[in-house]
């Protein structure tokens, strides 16, 4: 046996999966079941009570389920994972373990628009108030801290305009504060950038983009980097406490660096209910195995797009992190050096109507509101997505009259220009 450790193609075909015991499948199954028979008496109670591992109920946990969250872990540098329902699931349950009514965490204001509207409106129903914060001013961060901050959350790659954040600095001022760093690594993907490695406590998908990849299934998985402290200063009770529905163990205590991937399972998903369907991880483990080649190629067709819009005369600007002249070259250059990601925007100089013009004109780009498809994609903000806001705050958010968002597949390079080219030129 080579003492090498897999690299991370390898791991991407492999973490987590074994030939099935019973059959020699080798292909992950199905485990298309709500629950599992015991042993016996005292096994049930043990799983029961936490003092044994092991299936019960896939609302809690599924062995198809298992293999996703295994992998994902492995490729992110993480100790444990949890696969839930949806990305907005996933940042529920992370929640959920961090913050009391009342309670505040921090969020980058450039942010998915779905994650926008969830942290202000539906998360103020729970009594947790977000404070908003510029990813391009890492003061803003620090001066939005206050005794009761429990979280800062970002993304590595954001919305809508592919802008790369500083995670390092950013989770500096975590560390300053005693709070966990969650980087929602969606628009990245492990294979262009680990957040881990630069600091972040806890990471977090939508597996529905680009780790499955072909727009076929949601998914969503929170990983535990099992680098934080939840017993320190009594801020995190649900880790750090007695839990009554589990005879009294601390969940720190008792699961040490995986702690938090265990709260998640057994006092959000548990309880809250977005389970992961064992078809959908199916369908997302497939997916993945592809990620490396699949990534390199979505990040090697966007580059090819942004240099040909920049050099088009109906454009004004390109806000890609992979052309030199970008604002965030520098920080694309240090964070994710394989590409700057496949999501980006670009200004027509006909402005609104431009906009949807070439949405209409477009043949090959599906319009529709997702990204991270084998398929390219294209959407008018202004007129979709951001129709609701006025013109001041919809040029805030990055997507005003004038901007086109693309998410570039995996097709020939050539055609999704000479489809573009047609679209602009008509
Ligand atoms: C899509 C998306 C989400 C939400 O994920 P769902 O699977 O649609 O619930 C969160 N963050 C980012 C960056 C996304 O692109």
């Amino acid at each position: 046996m080579s003492d090498r450790l897999p690299g991370f193609s390898t791991l991407a075909v492999h973490a987590g999966a074994q030939p099935d015991p019973t059959t020699g499948a080798r292909a992950t199954p199905i485990y298309q079941t709500t629950s599992f028979v015991f042993n016996d008496a005292d096994h049930a109670a043990s799983l029961f009570g936490l003092q044994a591992f092991g299936n019960i109920y896939t609302r809690i946990g599924n062995p198809t389920n298992a293999v996703l969250e295994e992998r994902v872990a492995a490729l992110e540098g993480g100790t444990a994972a949890l696969a839930v329902a949806s990305g907005h699931a996933a940042q529920v349950v992370v929640l959920q373990q961090l913050l009391q009514p009342g309670d505040e965490f921090i969020a980058a204001r450039k942010l998915y628009g779905g994650s926008i509207n969830q942290f202000a409106h539906a998360f103020k129903s729970f009594g947790w108030n977000v404070v908003w914060a510029d990813p391009d001013d890492v003061a803003s961060f620090e001066r939005a801290v206050t005794p009761r901050t429990k979280a800062i959350f970002i993304e590595s790659i954001a919305n809508p305009a592919g802008s790369i954040t500083d995670i390092e600095a950013i989770s500096t001022v975590a560390r300053k504060a005693g709070v966990p760093l969650i980087v929602d690594n969606t628009l990245a993907s492990p294979y262009l950038i680990r957040p881990i490695d630069h600091g972040a406590d806890i990471v977090v998908h939508s597996l529905t983009k680009f780790l499955g990849g072909h727009g076929n299934s949601l998914g969503g998985i929170i990983v535990d980097a099992g680098t934080f402290d939840w017993s320190a200063g009594g801020k995190y009770p649900m880790l750090s406490e007695p839990r009554p529905e589990y005879h009294g163990i601390r969940l720190q205590e008792t699961f040490g660096n995986f702690a938090f991937a265990i709260a998640c399972r057994v006092l959000g998903l548990r309880d809250l209910g977005p389970a992961l369907s064992p078809f959908n991880a199916f369908m997302i483990l497939t997916g993945i195995e592809t990620l490396p080649l699949r990534m390199q190629k979505h990040c090697d067709n966007a580059k090819a797009v942004a240099e040909f819009l920049a050099g088009h005369p109906a454009v004004s600007a390109v806000n890609y992190a992979g052309l030199a002249s970008d604002k965030y070259n520098q920080l694309a250059r240090k964070y994710a050096p394989k590409g700057a990601g496949a999501v980006f925007t670009f200004s027509l100089k006909g402005g609104y109507d431009a906009g949807v013009n070439l949405v209409s004109k477009l043949q090959l780009f599906s319009h529709l509101a997702n990204v991270g498809d084998t398929r390219s994609l294209v959407i008018h903000p202004a007129s979709t997505t951001h129709s609701q806001l006025d013109d001041a705050a919809k040029i805030k958010s990055g997507a005003g009259p004038d901007v086109v968002r693309l998410s570039i597949g995996i097709e020939d390079k050539e055609d999704l220009i000479a489809d573009l080219e047609q679209a602009l030129g008509a």
